[in-house]
């Protein structure tokens, strides 16, 4: 899963992004890398992969992953070319979410590029570059597909309709993703593209330390602006959050966080809104040379599930053997699982649960 992080300079985003990929925020045994300045990948923390290696010792635990692009350079007038914004514009395509960083702290010592603190502008500004983006690649396509059109194709002109309401759509200010489109036409007509405002969007309210509980009026004001785009909301206090991650001491972290009133890091919460966002879940597999998480889509079957470990896996997948992870840490091993009679042979229809154990049979 990719992840892009979007908005105005100065709202945060580096340090958003510097704060999730903090090496020292990566529990130590777990392998971690940026891949380049602005790419990250970043463990998804899971208090369960822990529970597990404790339970099962293995030589490594891999944890699942998350990729995060920092897509700084976004300002009004990128769609034309203004800044770096249409180059990163690009990058943005190839994610899979967006988390948009609006700033909803005050503080005069970082200049805010509109003169003043209003979140509300401010994504309308980044939103309006993203819809200009989209609607250059919807007229591109729309004048292919009205040449066709033209010559009497049914196909084409059913095309033509459905990009036809996109662009009056974008005109008129709204994201792809608050168009009403049929999900067959959707899916036919509009996934293709890659739009990025079809997007799902996760808004990251950056606050002061003091609102970093309860959020304020900023955020109030965000989460009425986003009511109807059906998306989350989130309030992290991002620069608090950044000192936190510089701590060395996981106890020293813990502390910081009893004191502000959170129970746990931002990053922590942020990366499973993102996978509610996506809707993705989490199974395991736990041998002795390996714990490792392995991401999924919510209904996924259990073929689907072992195609993530290898393609072969699904192709030849015969059945899975499979324990939910409750009964896994309440037996304390596979061997007092399968005695209690509570390891499940699985086939092809199953849909994996969050948190399953999982072993698969297959053919090669
Ligand atoms: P970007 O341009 O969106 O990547 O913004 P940066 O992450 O570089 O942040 C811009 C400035 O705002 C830096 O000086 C940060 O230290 C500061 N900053 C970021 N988050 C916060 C915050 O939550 N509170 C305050 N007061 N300053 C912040």
């Amino acid at each position: 899963m990719k992840a892009g992080i979007v908005g105005l300079p100065n709202v945060g985003k580096s340090t958003l992004f510097n704060c999730l990929s903090n090496a020292k925020a990566q529990s130590a045994n777990f392998p971690f890398c940026t891949i380049e300045p602005n790419i990250g990948v970043v463990n998804v923390p899971d208090p369960r992969l822990e529970k597990l290696e404790s339970l099962v010792n293995p030589e490594r635990v891999v944890p699942a992953t998350v990729e995060i692009v920092d897509i700084a350079g976004l300002v009004k007038g990128a769609s034309k070319g203004e800044g770096l914004g249409n180059q990163f514009l690009g990058n943005i395509r190839e994610t899979d979410a967006i988390l948009h960083v609006l700033r909803c702290f005050e503080d005069d010592n970082v200049v805010h590029v509109d003169g003043s603190v209003d979140p509300i502008r401010d994504k309308e500004t980044i939103d309006m570059e993203l819809q200009l983006k989209d609607l250059e690649t919807v007229e591109k396509k729309l004048e292919k597909v009205a040449r066709v059109a033209k010559t009497g194709n049914k196909d084409a002109q059913k095309e033509q309709v459905v990009l036809q309401q996109l662009k009056t759509g974008l005109e008129a200010g709204k994201s792809i993703r608050a168009i009403t489109v049929s999900e067959e036409d959707r899916e036919e007509f509009v996934r293709p593209l890659q739009l990025i405002t079809d997007k799902p969007v996760l808004y990251v309210c950056n606050v002061d330390e003091g609102s970093a509980v309860d959020g304020n009026a900023y955020v109030e004001k965000v989460k009425k602006a986003v009511a109807e785009e059906n998306a989350e909301v989130l309030v992290l206090a991002v620069g608090t959050e950044a000192d936190i991650t510089e701590l060395d001491t996981y106890e020293e972290r813990q502390m910081f966080l009893d004191d502000l009133g959170l129970t746990e890091p931002g990053s922590a919460k942020l990366i499973r809104s993102a996978y509610s966002l996506l809707n993705l879940q989490t199974y395991f597999t736990a041998g002795e040379k390996e714990v490792r998480a392995w991401t999924i889509p919510i209904d996924a079957t259990a073929p689907q599930a072992a195609g993530v470990i290898h393609t072969d896996f699904e192709k030849g997948f015969i059945r899975a053997e499979v324990i939910a992870y409750d009964d896994y840490v309440n037996y304390g091993s596979e061997a007092k699982v399968k005695e209690a009679g509570k390891m499940r042979v699985e086939g092809k229809e199953y849909k994996v649960k969050d948190g399953d154990v999982m072993h698969f049979r297959f053919n090669v």
